[in-house]
């Protein structure tokens, strides 16, 4: 592997998929998936698609996105980010949000340019950067009070050590809102600070904005890049499954302006050319339909929100009763809590990881039957001790599993 790679063929990912089919445990709360189906309107645009009257639905389409689904992209977000979005210059369609990240990773950072990441982190920023060449320059949100029930709201950067990053080889600052893990909603003040470092020192800023949907009233996601003088420095990353609840599907974007978006085509054109049709004909009409009932209860973007909010509140509870000390989430559908207080009933020695929270999440998938993810994967090297405490709980998950995972835990403490 070139040495620019870093340990980029470790992956928390494979790892864990892996051991949910050796533990076999009564609940998988580890990879982020619903395990109920998408709305109706969804699944079954595709499989019309598919079997319907257009064979070329079938077939390659435009590489850079679907012309249907680019007009409805920009449909969507211009109103939002406060400017008309060319849908065929100023928007991109990746396998995913994963491939739309990379491509505007490796489209805009270079050998030596610097990058800086908020920890906890998605994990594959840091090895993308690495790929293109670049270094990542970590800041750890930390959990800044002495309350004893903590809210994502709570975990903060330092003013001064994110202003002490920013130099002129800062090429990029990666923003992640609502936050995986955390489940933070990043506010007005949090964002307008990091666009004033990112305009005074002419860096760009990649907003991953998956969990758009996913924020828990009163909090309100804010695009960073509707701030002003952030367009035209900004790239917003989307996806569909995260959007309509159909992670196999691996369909996201990128938009921002055309200067900026030519360098993602000429990744994207020569690593994937082109994604999935049908896929993107269905997420084309997906959007039509919520486009329709925009804003009223029944739009999946507000329902899901609502939805997400009753299994928060119940996983929150069940944790708090069993020994665990969660970060109530404000956005997005993960939750981290602090395990320590059950440090002692469980055996962490005959797990052979260098990491505790490794080692923990493999011994409560084995004794409670409860598979999570272990967050210091989510943080540089350096700083893993930050994560080690921690266990990361998916809970878009059927309300029987929720309560199936209270059972559990009632059982195991
Ligand atoms: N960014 C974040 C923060 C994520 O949690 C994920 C996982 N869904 C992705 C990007 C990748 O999304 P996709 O499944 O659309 O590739
Ligand atoms: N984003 C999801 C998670 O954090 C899926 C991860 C992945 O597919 N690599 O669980």
């Amino acid at each position: 592997l070139p040495a620019r790679y870093g340990t980029g063929d470790k992956s928390v990912w494979v790892e864990y998929i892996a051991l949910a089919s050796e533990y076999k445990p009564a609940v998988n709360l580890g990879q982020g998936f619903p395990d109920y189906h998408a709305p109706e309107h969804v699944t079954k645009a595709l499989a019309e698609i598919t079997t319907g009257d257009n064979p070329l639905l079938n077939q390659y389409t435009r590489g850079y996105g679907h012309p249907r689904l680019v007009q409805n992209l920009a449909k969507l977000y211009s109103p939002l980010v406060g400017k008309q979005i060319d849908p065929l210059n100023e928007i991109l369609v990746g396998s995913g949000a994963y491939e739309a990240l990379f491509s505007a990773i490796l489209g805009h950072v270079d050998n030596g340019d610097e990058v800086i990441v908020i920890e906890p982190f998605f994990d594959c920023y840091d090895y993308m950067i690495k790929f293109a060449g670049g270094i990542p320059k970590f800041i750890a949100l930390q959990p800044r009070t002495n309350k004893s029930d903590i809210t994502s709201a709570d975990w903060v950067l330092d003013e001064k050590e994110l202003r002490s990053l920013f130099n002129p080889r800062t090429k990029m600052i990666i923003l992640n809102t609502p936050h995986n893990p955390l489940g933070k909603v990043f506010t007005q003040q949090e964002l307008e600070l990091i666009a004033d470092l990112c305009k005074k020192h002419n860096v760009l800023c990649l907003s991953d904005e998956v969990y758009e949907w996913m924020v828990f009233k009163p909090h309100k996601h804010i695009r960073i890049a509707s701030l002003p003088g952030m367009w035209e420095r900004t790239i917003t990353i989307g996806s569909a499954g995260k959007t309509f609840s159909v992670t196999g599907w691996k369909i996201g974007w990128a938009y921002g302006p055309a200067n900026l978006m030519t360098n993602l085509q000429v990744v994207h054109q020569n690593c994937v050319y082109t994604c999935c049709t049908p896929v993107q004909e269905a997420v084309a009409r997906s959007f039509e339909f919520e486009l329709a009932r925009y804003n009223s209860p029944e739009c999946y973007f507000v329902s899901l929100a609502h939805e997400l909010l009753a299994k928060r509140d119940y996983l929150v509870k069940v944790l708090k009763e069993s020994g665990f000390k969660p970060t109530v989430p404000d956005g997005g559908y993960f939750i981290i809590a602090d395990w320590t207080d059950l440090e002692k009933k469980i055996d962490l020695v005959s797990e052979k990881d260098k990491y505790k929270d490794y080692r923990f999440t493999k011994k409560f998938a084995k004794e409670a039957g409860v598979l999570t993810i272990p967050p210091s994967a989510f943080y540089s090297e350096e700083h893993k001790h930050l994560g080690e405490k921690y266990a990361r709980f998916c809970f878009i998950k059927k309300d029987e599993n929720l309560a199936l995972t209270e059972k559990l835990l009632k059982e195991w403490s």
